[in-house]
């Protein structure tokens, strides 16, 4: 349920609601949009009914909402939203690249990787220092020496940092180095991480699982809502299909899909989609022409060296047309303002601490 203030509501009006609502055992989030606040309601249906909300001073309208998840909606939320990422905005209006190695594997490698992704467009580096691979035998990542690293990259390139969470124990260690948590797609249903995420002050990438409905998406979206972290990023990355020619299948509809369901960002991960170099160009084109609001691309020195995801990630010599796209499409298909600009090169960062690596 979602109560609408009108424009001459005070702040003691939606004191007042917030008051009820939680004496009635509810929760109450409130939105302050540019010409409205708006403050949903999480809890039992029938009690805020009878609490008579629509009658009480500064309330415009009480809406119920039909959709299972609520904070995520629309209909709680009616304007797109835009996420910022240690100052990078990703939203309505942005094209926002996240690029950098599936994993960290060596500070050479992570610079290397981070210093081609800038040159390439991007505003924020991936990287994972946690990685969780579908065979016990597989590199599962420097752990925090790899967040390490990529706090130290961060600091030498300006990029902020992206880098995925596995489990709710390492949350806070993970925080204390990226601007933001990815929740990847075997975890989309990892729902005590899902809450550790939604306690922490930091924004989250909320991967697709690969067998999941945009609708059990968006409930595990508000799985992390519901803990006060709206600063969300949904990110498609394929499913998982009867067709066996790519890792995954995108499901390009599911970019206009959630974002007219949610008031979140949705950005796309060609590079685990298609699972191939070669498809990762094309289907980053797919992503701009269908409205993505960004985009998330493993790119690696040496991919045939990689030690996760090799054959997905872009060297240098594709990153050409990555980033020629990345400028030339937006426009020719009605989108504007489209690139989201790097930052200065070099920019040191101050924001998060930068811990000294181990030689
Ligand atoms: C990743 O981005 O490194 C990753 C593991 O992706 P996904 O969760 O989409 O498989
Ligand atoms: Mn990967």
């Amino acid at each position: 349920m979602v109560v609408v203030m009108d424009g001459g509501a005070t702040d003691k009006d939606v004191r007042a609601i917030v008051d009820l609502v939680q004496a009635a055992c509810g929760e109450a989030f409130v939105s302050r949009g540019l010409t409205r606040t708006i403050v949903g309601l999480v809890g039992d249906v029938d009690i805020f009914t009878s609490l008579n909300l629509r009658s009480r001073s500064g309330v415009a309208d009480v809406v119920r909402i039909s959709a299972p998840y609520k904070l995520v909606s629309r209909e709680h939320h009616p304007d797109r939203m835009t996420v910022t990422v240690g100052g990078v905005p990703i939203g309505p209006g942005t094209l926002t690249l996240i690029a950098g190695p599936c994993a960290v594997e060596t500070a050479e490698q992570t610079l290397s990787a981070a210093t081609m992704a800038r040159a390439a467009g991007a505003s924020l580096l991936r990287g994972g220092a946690f990685k969780p691979r579908t065979s016990p035998y597989a590199y599962q990542g420097l752990g925090e020496a790899g967040l390490k690293i990529l706090a130290d990259v961060s600091a030498e390139t300006g990029l902020p940092v992206v880098t995925e969470v596995i489990d709710p124990a390492s949350v806070e260690l993970v925080a204390a180095y990226a601007d933001m948590l990815q929740v990847g797609a075997r975890n989309m249903q990892n729902f005590a991480l899902l809450q550790a995420v939604g306690d922490a002050a930091r924004p989250v990438l909320l991967k697709r699982g690969m067998s999941a409905t945009i609708e059990e998406w968006l409930m595990a979206a508000e799985y992390i809502a519901k803990r006060g972290n709206l600063d969300l990023v949904l990110c498609e990355r394929g499913i998982r299909t009867f067709e066996p020619a790519t890792r995954n299948t995108l499901d390009i509809s599911a970019v206009p899909v959630a974002q007219r369901f949610s008031h979140l960002p949705v950005i796309v991960d060609p590079s685990h989609s298609g699972g191939r170099r070669d498809l990762v160009v094309p289907l980053a084109r797919a992503a701009i022409a269908v409205g993505a609001d960004g985009l998330i691309i493993d790119v690696h020195p040496k991919p045939n060296l990689a030690l996760c995801d090799g054959d997905q990630a872009l060297a240098e010599s594709d990153l050409r047309e990555l980033a020629e796209i990345m400028t030339a499409l937006p426009p020719l298909v009605g989108r504007t303002p489209t690139l989201v600009p790097g930052r200065p090169w070099p920019a040191r960062r101050s924001a998060i601490p930068v811990p000294v690596l181990p030689r």
